[in-house]
């Protein structure tokens, strides 16, 4: 998945560019910058790759979550349906908002369940926030049923799944609003970034107001900008976005080495009979950025993962657990450890969390293994892991 694993001259030129002028903001001086608009371009490449009308850069992948639910109006009180497998921002982004997480298990795509979702629904819930883990996708089609039954926001975040595709859209495009990151580890990368993408032009307008302290954006003088509400800053750097301008051009190349890679071990692990492979709903391509295969048992799964840190088989997880990913381990968010004091109606809200049974999702996260792909893996070098991974696997079974 590391864009960073392939930084190159591409990257230096566009940061260049940016450097030579000294204009490393994305608003305003519009004299000093010789026609460099590093964000707006970016932007406008990812309408293309994402199929979307608009595209709001922002800070990073977390601030993307945060203002596509603003944006959409989602805040004080109201609750949003998350996952319990996906990365603590989800949470952090919602809290930000004085909103409510509500932790729903996920099943075998290893994303949000559809009849989960639809028994956590209350009058409070506002959004369903899917997130499109390790790039492949929940089922999209049965999680707008329950969206439109009960009038909710869908909200993807796809930060982990750049390139993949339901039913033809990119990931991403599906919902209401796309959230990305472009931190350092992501298929694409600014070093730090993010981006919400919609085709509805309030919340992209909403977007780019609010991530800009309200400032409205119009004419060509900052300090004249009139605020039509609220905002905070979650802006991107000229610098950053230049980054991710050289990145956003070779994506049809990461993406082709990464399905390469990808299928090599895919093959080579489909021969034991005790691997299965997540389910991809029907109408989906996944993006390649891991691969994740199940084994029968925690028990297994664990001496695999164990196996395979001692073998030199690197970057693979048993995600069960995992600090960042899974809601085993996320004891400071049960115990609501926060620096300041967190409304009344989220703590009520949360108590749910101390005794909430995720015997769903155990099973299918303890059972589960996510191996990153890497970018930079020669074919022999992939062949190899994929044989070494095979020896590792079935040493455990014999
Ligand atoms: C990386 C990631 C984020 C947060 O992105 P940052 O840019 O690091 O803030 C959010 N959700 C998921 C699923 C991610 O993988």
């Amino acid at each position: 998945m590391p864009g960073f694993e392939l930084f190159g001259d591409l990257e230096r030129k566009e940061v260049n560019d940016v450097l030579d002028n000294g204009v490393i903001m994305r608003y305003g001086f519009d004299g000093m910058r010789k026609g460099h608009w590093k964000a707006k371009e970016l932007e406008a490449e990812l309408q293309d790759t994402f199929q979307s009308k608009y595209v709001q850069l922002v800070s990073s992948g977390t601030a993307a979550v945060s203002v596509a639910l603003a944006s959409a109006g989602v805040g004080a009180g109201d609750e949003v349906i998350m996952p319990t497998f996906t990365f603590v921002a989800s949470f952090e982004a919602i809290m930000m908002l004085g909103a409510i997480p509500i932790l729903v298990d996920v099943d075998d795509t290893l994303g949000l369940n559809a009849k989960a979702i639809e028994k956590a629904v209350t009058p409070k819930t506002k959004a369903i926030m899917v997130v499109q883990m390790c790039g492949s996708m929940a089922d999209m089609d049965a999680i707008q049923v329950v969206a439109d039954k009960h009038d909710l926001l869908v909200v993807e975040d796809a930060c982990q799944a750049i390139g993949g595709t339901y039913k033809g859209k990119p990931l991403g495009s599906v919902g209401d609003l796309g959230c990305f990151s472009f931190d350092f580890v992501k298929t694409i990368t600014c070093g730090e970034g993010g981006a919400v993408v919609t085709n509805n032009i309030e919340y992209y307008t909403n977007a780019d107001h609010y991530s800009d302290h309200g400032h409205d954006h119009i004419g060509n003088d900052r300090g004249t900008e009139s605020h039509p509400f609220l905002g905070y800053n979650f802006r991107i750097s000229e610098l950053h976005a230049a980054v991710g301008l050289a990145q956003v051009k070779r994506l049809p190349k990461f993406l082709a080495l990464q399905k390469r890679n990808f299928n090599i071990i895919k093959a080579a692990l489909s021969q034991i009979p005790e691997v299965t492979f997540r389910r991809v709903p029907e109408g989906g391509v996944e993006s390649c950025s891991f691969l994740n295969f199940s084994l029968p048992n925690l028990e297994t799964a664990t001496k695999v993962a164990q196996g395979f840190k001692e073998g030199g088989v690197d970057a693979c997880w048993n995600y069960y657990n995992n600090n960042w990913h899974y809601i085993r381990k996320w004891e400071h968010l049960k115990d609501l450890k926060s620096l300041f004091p967190i409304s009344k109606e989220v703590k009520e809200g949360l108590a749910y969390l101390k005794t909430a049974n995720y015997e769903v999702s155990d099973y299918y996260i303890g059972r589960n293994i996510s191996c990153l792909i890497k970018l930079s893996w020669t074919e022999n070098e992939v062949q190899e892991r994929a044989a070494k991974m095979v020896n590792i696997i079935q040493s455990v079974f014999n």
